[in-house]
């Protein structure tokens, strides 16, 4: 490759900096950001950038919830880019959580690796994103087109289904949707993800599917099994064969450079129940009774990214 000074001035800025990114990778990385609850973050994010001469705005989702977007305007009419990770890290921790549970959801560093949930996905990524804009407009480059950080939210979380309703089930991706949709677009994106240190093409995608199963309490010495599950009057029956007969569908690994996966996240017991059988059925199966249709979720990743 053709020696380009400009370029290796930025490396060398960069790795004189190595403990700055390790600094900013714990600060980060320390600032819970649950999904749903992004703005604590996306106000150091914009603290920092803005220190460094970055300017850049917070998009309000909910009061809690924010994409954080940040500018270096292009000086030309040139190509734009944008530059993109997470700042949710997931569900909040419930209140049994143990200390390793709550420990994960930090970031430490152990010898010479960066380590913890609230680093790898994703905010390492951003932080390297950070760094790169800084050292950029530190060495007084004039890039031809913008380049913009967006700084995500909700790219964890469930859709809405069932009970789980609201903004806060938005599904996932839908922080990058809503800066997309407000008009923050490049010419090219670069994603940081969690890729097993590769240099990807495709991103995962995810299919939210729900199966509902429908079932029918009988008194039970009155219950006749039949002789195929069709005939079986039981929803729970059904639904373990409909589980087993999804996971068949897709194959787990193939030859091709991405591949679907799909698993079963959720199963929800919906109708009244009557007697202590079912009850039982419920109890020993951990499926939430509530009120006779069950409903399987399952979720199909459509593509999982391989290094290259
Ligand atoms: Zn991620």
């Amino acid at each position: 490759m053709e020696k380009n000074s400009t370029y290796e001035h930025l490396i060398k800025t960069i790795d004189d900096h190595r403990e700055d990114l390790v600094d900013l990778r714990l600060q980060l990385g320390n600032t819970p950001s649950p999904h749903a609850q992004e703005k604590k973050l996306g106000d150091a994010v914009l603290e920092w950038l803005t220190r460094h001469g970055i300017k850049g705005d917070l998009q309000f989702i909910t009061e809690q919830s924010v994409n954080a977007v940040a500018t270096i305007p292009g000086t030309a009419n040139g190509k734009s880019l944008i530059w993109n990770a997470h700042m949710d890290t997931g569900p909040e921790l419930g209140p049994d959580a143990n200390d390793d549970e709550k420990k994960l959801e930090t970031a430490w560093v152990e010898r010479e690796m960066l380590l913890g949930k609230g680093m790898i996905n994703d905010k390492a990524q951003l932080c390297a994103f950070m760094i790169a804009m800084r050292a950029i407009k530190d060495a007084g480059v004039k890039l031809k087109g913008d380049l913009t950080l967006t700084a995500v939210a909700f790219e964890t979380g469930n859709p809405s289904i069932g009970q789980f309703q609201g903004v806060n089930y938005p599904g996932e991706g839908f922080g990058t949707k809503w800066v997309v949709d407000r008009g923050v677009v490049a010419d090219y994106a670069l994603v940081g993800e969690t890729s097993g240190f590769g240099i990807v093409q495709a991103e995962c995608g995810a299919a939210w599917i729900k199966v509902r199963v429908k079932g029918r309490e009988v008194y039970t010495p009155r219950l006749e099994r039949g002789s195929s599950i069709q005939e079986n009057p039981n929803v729970f029956a059904k639904a373990a064969y409909v589980i087993q007969a999804l996971e068949e569908w897709l194959p787990h690994d193939t030859d091709a450079w991405f591949c679907l996966r799909m698993q079963c996240v959720h199963i929800r017991f919906n109708g009244p129940f009557h007697t202590r059988c079912i009850q039982t059925i419920v109890t020993s199966n951990d499926l939430e009774q509530q009120g006779g249709i069950g409903d399987v979720t399952a979720k199909r990743s459509d593509v999982v990214q391989r290094r290259r």
